[in-house]
């Protein structure tokens, strides 16, 4: 059964791409460069998707981060 989309993924914009800390040099992004884990490479999300960051920012780990 195919997952449906839910839409593009708002962690990495579409590009499946996850940048972590890092400079943009001449215009190529230099640094640390995953997997989004928002959309599993994907790109977009799909229920189970939402479904697992729902729970991943509310009582998963990402509830303990303190983001700024
Ligand atoms: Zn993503």
């Amino acid at each position: 059964m195919k997952a449906k989309s839910t839409g593009r993924c708002t962690a990495c914009g579409g590009s499946g791409e996850y940048k972590g800390r890092g400079e943009v040099v001449n215009g190529v992004f230099k640094g640390f460069v995953g997997t989004c884990f928002h959309c599993i490479g994907k790109g977009y999300t799909t229920t189970e998707d939402d479904r697992r960051n729902t729970y991943y920012w509310t009582k998963g780990a990402g509830s303990k981060l303190h983001l700024v």
